[in-house]
């Protein structure tokens, strides 16, 4: 994990926030090519769940909404970690984390901690220039409540009916007690969420697996080694009362399991609650049969932060290449094509020979329509090292031959296996393989 954190932030991946003021726990940067890998692992996501579908529509709703929200989805009652601390080292644990409340794990006295207090993760802030109680509000702990409150005026604007979906994007925050294990525990991240509503007409449970399916599908499709993916199924004890049934996607972390998405079918939960704090009608009204219902809910809410250092953690490889006598190692990162931040890398052989650096350079600008590339030059060895590390799939090098006879060296990065390819047929030779 410490060569993972040290690449990261090396080649401009993930960096800590506010780093020059001694950082700020629970908080990260993305740097330039973090910043594209999140957007790709984000984008992917969107892809698949909204604009191949014809029965999921996008939203974005606010970060923070009328209090009362919170007091309805039951956050302010019960959005709780149980809070311990030690009076001897004045370190704050996270009380299921400890592994007994007699001892701790810090300074290794015993006796010292106190009992466990209720501690609410939501973020509080201030609206308008009042910073008393009346001004008090939150940071979404979650970005599914703005979709529930305006259920009502998405259905009806988008003209959709169950079985019918609401996709978002967006921050949320918790003010986690320990957060650690790099970004996988942080308290500003993004999650994409998916609300998939379904009528009353038995086939709820279907829906649900067909969700569980898809999302499996995606996993495999992004290329997750799948002996590290698991979908953990919760026990009826492990669900909230409400939920019909849940599944957990847990990846294997340098550390142990941790939860990518949780996927649950919530009942008719959470529009219940909404109609009971609001008083206003969220039922579903169909047109057709003349009935109102309100529809039940599937859910699929995916950590975009945990899955993004999932495909840098799942891509990370040090190899050792041999070459007849030779050894050499050399870091990878085995990136989906679809989600590396460099996809092509272009480079002139010699950076001093004018000639090639043009051409390399006419390349690079030609094929930038087409996919994410990147021109860079320097000592050879050097440049395919630095493309692996931040795992370009493929590299092209521009040399004397491709000045005579317009060829070009195509290198792909888990074979390094070396193609020649004609300039003009560059194009298509990368969108077929990317
Ligand atoms: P955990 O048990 O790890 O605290 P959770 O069960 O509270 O997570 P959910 O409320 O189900 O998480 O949120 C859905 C998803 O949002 C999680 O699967 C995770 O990917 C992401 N997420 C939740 N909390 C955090 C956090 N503090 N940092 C980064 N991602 C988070």
């Amino acid at each position: 994990m410490d060569e993972i954190v040290a690449l990261a932030k090396r080649r401009g991946f993930i960096f800590q926030s506010s780093e020059i003021y001694g950082g700020i726990g629970g908080f990260f940067d993305y740097g330039p090519l973090g910043a594209v890998l999140k957007r790709n692992v984000k984008d992917a996501w969107w892809r698949e769940n909204v604009e191949l579908r014809d029965d999921v529509v996008a939203f974005d709703s606010s970060i923070v909404m009328h209090p009362r929200t919170w007091e309805a989805s039951g956050h302010v009652a019960a959005f709780h970690d149980k809070l311990v601390d030690c009076r001897n080292c004045k370190h704050r644990f996270r009380a299921d984390h400890l592994p007994s409340l007699e001892k701790c794990p810090d300074c290794g006295m015993t006796g010292t901690l106190t009992e466990p207090r209720n501690f609410n993760l939501m973020m509080k802030t201030a609206i308008g220039p009042m910073e008393d109680t009346s001004a008090q509000a939150y940071l979404r702990p979650e970005t599914a409540q703005g979709i529930f409150v305006n259920f009502k005026n998405i259905y009806q604007s988008a003209r959709k009916k169950p079985p019918f979906g609401i996709a978002q994007i967006g921050k949320s925050f918790r003010n986690e007690i320990t957060p650690g294990n790099f970004t996988f525990r942080v308290r500003e991240f993004e999650q994409a969420e998916l609300e998939f509503f379904v009528p009353q007409d038995g086939r709820d449970l279907e829906w649900f697996n067909q969700w569980v399916t898809a999302r499996k599908k995606w996993y495999s499709d992004y290329g997750v080694r799948p002996d590290r993916l698991r979908f953990y199924e919760l026990t009826p004890e492990e669900r909230p009362f409400y939920a019909k049934a849940g599944i957990d996607v847990e990846y294997l972390f340098p550390w142990g399991w941790g939860e990518l998405e949780s996927i649950a079918h919530r009942g008719t939960y959470d529009l219940d609650r909404h109609i009971e704090y609001s008083g206003k009608d969220l039922q579903f009204f169909d047109e057709a049969t003349k009935q109102k219902y309100t529809p039940i809910l599937i859910e699929s809410s995916a950590g975009m932060d945990r899955t993004t250092l999932t495909m840098l953690i799942d891509a990370y490889e040090r190899e050792t290449i041999v070459d007849g006598e030779k050894t050499t190692e050399r870091t990878v990162l085995r990136f989906h094509p679809k989600i590396a931040p460099v996809q092509a890398g272009v480079f002139p052989l010699a950076r001093n020979k004018p000639e090639l650096v043009e051409r390399a350079q006419s390349i690079e600008r030609g094929l930038r329509a087409h996919c994410r590339t990147q021109y860079d030059e320097g000592n050879v060895g050097q440049l395919y090292r630095r493309q692996d590390e931040i795992g370009t799939p493929f590299c092209l090098m521009i040399d004397y031959d491709t000045l005579g006879d317009a060829t070009v060296t195509v290198r792909e990065r888990d074979s390094m296996k070396q193609d020649r390819v004609g300039q003009d047929a560059l194009e298509g030779y990368l969108r077929e393989r990317l």
